[in-house]
């Protein structure tokens, strides 16, 4: 069999994802690989294909039990023979184990780290023929990284024992530049093929709510999702007792987990989600690790996280199968109180000085106002997201929450002039409650202490709120007019880019949610709730898809494995489209491969007959061109076009009397650029321009042109781009550091602008 046929017959999908075939390539090869690559995209086939064309066994190395034993359940399923050897068997099972593996029974063997250096595993790698030992969470060997594993470090030298050096093979998820580094360096590599794939989980949507009543939204919420298995996410075990309660008391089939329950309650929870039993679990962030579950549809925050590092962890197990799925915080400012506490009360590991404790401190402070500002940013939160990651996106996605929301918005440059005027004349010692407190006029026993009245600045924002002062001071940290200390004292401090407002004609805007009456209330919520990996189905299509999940589920119980283990939802969704009647049909369907069939193919292809009387029907919405396009890699778009409109709306254009409008500026971003635009059309006739939209535009047409360095995007301006008056500038990411992004003079506005006038493309 080759490659093509092996993916097909074996694991039934019809073609490659983005990299598998280069790194697959490069194994048969006989190269080293690293392959860095976000959850969900792909990794395991990445090796378990190439292990099943190689001569001998491939030896995997991963360093959870759990994993293992979802892996190799997962390749039993596809008809491949697999084990694993870990502290979770007995003497007697390793010792058989090891003798089957050298009779050849196994393709593929899983093992933890520590294995290695046993004498009996030695003697048996020894012996066998190793084609290719694979290092899975490949991260956890840098001691640089958040997840080291110093077991991890005796991988090297078991390569180095053995007779004949296999190919190496490493993956992982989370890799910065010195961990990339390390992870080839460490382990070796020689010359080895590095891809990497960016950190972005398109099928995620992100959004945050700041729900008035946490508790109702989130009942709200997972009534919606019945039927979907979620993850809801607490910051306390009290949180976790309480959201429990709630969630079962409403007849939620729910668990929960932390780290306050007995060890044999939490292990009989963990599988009560993981077989579907109770498919929403409530948690805090003991929970997780090693948690293979491929259908968890959303992940939500009750409270904010730590950090971006968590949240994005956390959020990241949401739709490891490539379906769409939701990741929703709940944000109150009381979750930055409780974060703060648990932060100051953490073990620190003791031994620690009290210089590094303090740098500690400083640095989880730093972190957690990254994820304040997650919470309060109103431009796209994928891109904040990613900038964070050092990736850089394209301005806008166009499908979280803040793309979708839309605002209302406000020049607040006098009051931004006012707070930039404050902080200099207070010299730049105090932090954001002085400051605001100060121009509100407030009269408190601490800003009485520290003086305020004396400074002009003192009440000059008096007829604003405190909250809209700190709105103010929020937006411009976030645009770079002010910076923060990274201190716990965070205080605010000038930039080059105060300046700018000060003396220059830079404006600050504010936006705002729209609310508009009982109609917005619905989207609001509907928002979130509404978009679902089967909205390529119709009614007829959903009925035949919960009637086709239903017996995975009763074939899970049978069979004693995950009903995602069974078939994917993705796999069960393209058949109500294809509706297979036949063995040849039902091979055609994503992820049914020879193997599957065999188990399950007659009692699938039983059911749709009975349901459909034996003549196809159409169960989906638009053509089938995209309703099969949409359950392999286009599925989150296909879904949510669909879904989001009453009637269809236009793609953007404007009219010449419409584009009169711009409100032209010396200089701006794409997402400005972006967000003007939008809010000259007809909303109810016509869809939103992304800065995606118009960066698509600007590439095809041959001003900018991005390119991938280190597996970070870069944008670049061409000479025509140049003419045209584009030019690159500095910005300041919400991590304070500083990044090149593309700014747009007047002249390239006009360009733009005319763009959509002449044509109706985008
Ligand atoms: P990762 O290890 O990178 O988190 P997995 O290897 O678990 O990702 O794969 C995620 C999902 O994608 C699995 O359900 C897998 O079967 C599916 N998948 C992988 N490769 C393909 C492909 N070429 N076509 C369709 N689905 C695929
Ligand atoms: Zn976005």
């Amino acid at each position: 069999m080759d490659k093509l046929e092996v993916l097909k017959k074996i694991f039934g999908y019809d073609s490659f994802r983005e990299g598998q075939e280069l790194l697959i390539d490069s194994i048969l090869r006989g190269r080293d690989v690293l392959g860095i690559m976000p959850t969900g995209a792909g990794k395991s086939i990445c090796y378990q294909l190439p292990a099943l064309l190689l001569p001998g066994i491939t030896l995997v190395i991963s360093p959870l039990i759990s994993l293992m034993k979802d892996q190799v359940q997962a390749l039993k399923q596809v008809g491949v023979a697999a084990a694993y050897i870990n502290s979770s068997l007995t003497e007697g099972q390793i010792a058989k184990a090891l003798e089957y593996g050298a009779m050849g029974r196994y393709k593929i063997i899983y093992v933890a780290p520590e294995r290695l250096e046993t004498y009996a595993f030695l003697q048996f790698a020894g012996r066998v023929e190793l084609s290719m030992v694979t290092v899975d969470e490949a991260h956890c060997i840098s001691q640089w990284g958040q997840d080291f594993r110093p077991s991890y470090l005796k991988i090297v030298e078991f390569v180095r024992r053995l007779p004949r050096r296999p190919v190496l093979s490493a993956f992982t998820a989370t890799a910065t530049g010195a961990v990339k580094e390390d992870i080839a360096c460490v382990l070796g590599l020689a010359d080895p093929q590095v891809l990497v794939t960016g950190f972005d989980r398109k099928n995620l949507y992100f959004a945050v709510e700041t729900p008035g009543k946490k508790d109702e939204y989130l009942l709200r919420y997972v009534k919606e999702h019945e039927g979907e298995s979620g993850i809801v996410y607490c910051a306390t075990r009290k949180n976790v007792e309480a959201v429990y309660e709630l969630l079962s008391s409403r007849g939620v089939p729910v668990t929960r987990y932390h780290a306050g329950l007995e060890n044999e309650e939490r292990q009989a929870n963990q599988e009560d989600f993981i077989y579907d039993r109770k498919p929403v679990m409530v948690a805090t962030n003991a929970f997780g690790m090693g948690i293979d579950k491929s259908d968890i549809r959303y992940v939500l925050h009750y409270n904010m996280p730590q950090s971006m590092e968590n949240y994005y962890q956390e959020a990241g197990r949401a739709g490891r199968d490539g379906e769409s799925s939701e990741c929703v915080l709940l944000y109150s400012p009381q979750d930055v109180i409780i974060n703060r506490f648990l932060l100051q009360n953490k073990e620190s590991g003791g031994g620690m000085s009290p210089e590094d404790l303090a740098a500690m401190g400083e640095r989880d402070e730093r972190r957690l106002q990254v994820m304040v500002n997650y919470c309060m940013t109103r431009n796209c939160l994928r891109e904040y997201i990613l900038r964070y990651f050092g990736e850089y996106g394209s301005g806008a996605c166009g499908s979280c929450g803040n793309c979708r929301q839309e605002f209302e918005e406000t020049d607040a440059t006098e009051e931004a002039k006012a707070v930039a005027s404050c902080v200099l004349e207070m010299r730049q010692r105090y932090g954001v409650n002085v400051v605001a407190g100060t121009l509100a006029g407030e009269d408190t026993a601490k800003l009485r202490e520290y003086g305020v009245s004396q400074y002009d600045a003192y009440g000059r924002l008096k007829d604003r709120s405190l909250g809209g002062v700190k709105e103010v001071i929020a937006q411009m940290l976030m645009e770079g007019f002010l910076a923060q200390t990274q201190d716990r004292y965070a205080l605010l401090k000038a930039t080059a880019r105060t300046k700018e407002l000060t003396e220059g004609d830079a404006r600050l805007i504010l936006k705002r949610p729209k609310r508009v009456g009982a109609k917005g209330q619905e989207t609001d919520s509907g928002k979130a709730g509404g978009r679902r990996k089967s909205d390529i189905l119709n009614s007829r299509g959903l009925e035949l898809f919960y009637m086709l999940r239903e017996l995975r589920t009763q074939i899970a119980r049978e069979e004693g494995v995950p009903p995602y283990m069974i078939f994917s939802d993705r796999t069960l969704v393209d058949m109500c489209v294809k509706q297979p009647f036949d063995r040849r049909e039902l091979l055609e369907v994503t992820g049914v491969g020879e193997n599957k069939y065999g188990r399950y193919g007659q009692r699938f292809l039983e059911k749709i007959r009975e349901f459909t009387g034996e003549t196809k029907e159409k169960t989906y919405f638009g053509e089938l061109g995209e309703a099969a396009a949409g359950t392999e890699g286009a599925s989150g778009r296909a879904g949510r076009d669909t879904r989001k409109r009453s009637g269809p709306k236009a793609e953007f254009s404007l009219t010449a009397e419409q584009a009169a409008g711009f409100p032209y500026r010396e200089s701006c971003l794409l997402t400005e650029l972006a967000v003007a635009l939008s809010d000259l059309r007809d909303p109810d006739r016509m869809k939103k321009v992304t800065g995606a939209d118009i960066f698509r535009y600007l590439t095809a047409e041959g001003y900018v042109s991005e390119k991938r360095v280190d597996g970070i995007w870069k944008k670049r301006i061409s000479e025509k781009g140049t003419e045209a008056g584009l030019r690159m500038g500095l910005r300041v990411s919400a991590k304070g550091t500083e990044y090149e992004d593309v700014y747009y003079d007047e002249r390239a506005q006009r360009m733009i602008v005319a763009h959509f006038i002449q044509e109706n493309r985008y």
